[in-house]
């Protein structure tokens, strides 16, 4: 009896002893699964932390900041929905003709040579109006106006030639590095909240000479096409114009949200009117000496 009781007090220690070991198991492995959670919540809220302040700076040196073109400066905000568009858009179809590549620039001539700048491109579509974008009108305008200046003995150096973004400054950046360049030409389109708004605009930044190439174009344009002259507008905020170092003027050469306008503006002859004026415009800004 008394070795049974002996073992059965034996079993109790041990069995109680065994209980102790498990409760102290259990709450050791508690206390890790505590630990574990705070770390994996720590280790979520740091990578979310990562996470934005990397978006922030996406967000701050992403092309899209400098895609804000000198048109947004003046337009109101809805026409700038395409300028912060980043569905990167690049499979947008230019016309069956405008093939990428197809826009051949030749080096400057005896003549000089002129930097032509298509307004926008790639995921920056510039206004969109209801028949086309932006960028694809002033990609077509910017094609027919370096054929016209080639026929009147211009070398021609186009800032984008297919349907790719390249930044505000580095267009101007672009038209620096080309030698012998004496002008640039921006070719952007209009838009405002009146739709009865219309003409053609030539912006520029304070100085004689822009001033000089901007009216003659915005005249040479008036009277080619027969659209309101609105003349020259001087902002001092132009990007393109403050950097390059030659006469720059940004042409906007009508209202897209202007209906009538905007159907001209699509018009492939009436497109070639436009490319006429601004060549004969820059033939006559050149002096003949250099002819
Ligand atoms: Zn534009």
């Amino acid at each position: 009896m008394g070795t049974r009781t002996y073992k059965s007090d034996e079993f109790d220690r041990f069995s109680e002893r065994e209980a102790r070991r498990r409760e102290w198991y259990r709450r050791e492995m508690m206390k890790k699964r505590k630990a574990l959670a705070i770390l994996c919540g720590m280790g979520i809220i740091a990578i979310a932390v990562i996470a934005l302040a990397v978006w922030g700076l996406v967000a701050i040196f992403s092309p899209a900041d400098t895609a804000k073109t000198e048109d947004s400066l003046s337009k109101t905000p809805s026409n700038e929905i395409s300028l912060v568009d980043n569905s990167t858009d690049d499979t947008v179809a230019f016309g069956s003709d405008e093939k990428k590549g197809s826009v051949i620039n030749t080096p400057a001539s005896e003549r000089g040579l002129i930097v032509i700048d298509p307004g926008h491109g790639g995921y920056d579509s510039g206004i969109v109006s209801s028949q086309k974008y932006e960028k694809e009108i002033d990609f077509e305008v910017a094609k027919l106006l370096s054929e016209k200046l080639k026929d009147k003995g211009f070398g021609v150096y186009m800032t984008r030639t297919d349907d790719s973004f390249v930044g505000i400054n580095e267009r101007a950046l672009l038209a620096n590095e080309q030698e012998g360049a004496l002008a640039l030409i921006s070719i952007h389109m209009n838009s405002s909240d009146k739709a009865s708004d219309e003409g053609v605009e030539v912006m520029t930044t304070e100085d004689d000479d822009n001033t000089q190439l901007a009216q003659l174009i915005a005249d040479e344009i008036s009277d080619t096409t027969g659209a309101i002259n609105g003349g020259v507008k001087i902002r001092d905020n132009l990007v393109i114009c403050s950097k390059a170092e030659m006469p720059a003027v940004i042409v906007d050469c009508g209202y897209l949200s202007n209906k009538r306008e905007a159907q001209n503006l699509c018009d492939p002859s009436y497109q070639e009117k436009i490319a006429s004026a601004i060549a004969a415009a820059v033939d006559m800004y050149i002096p003949e000496k250099t002819k």
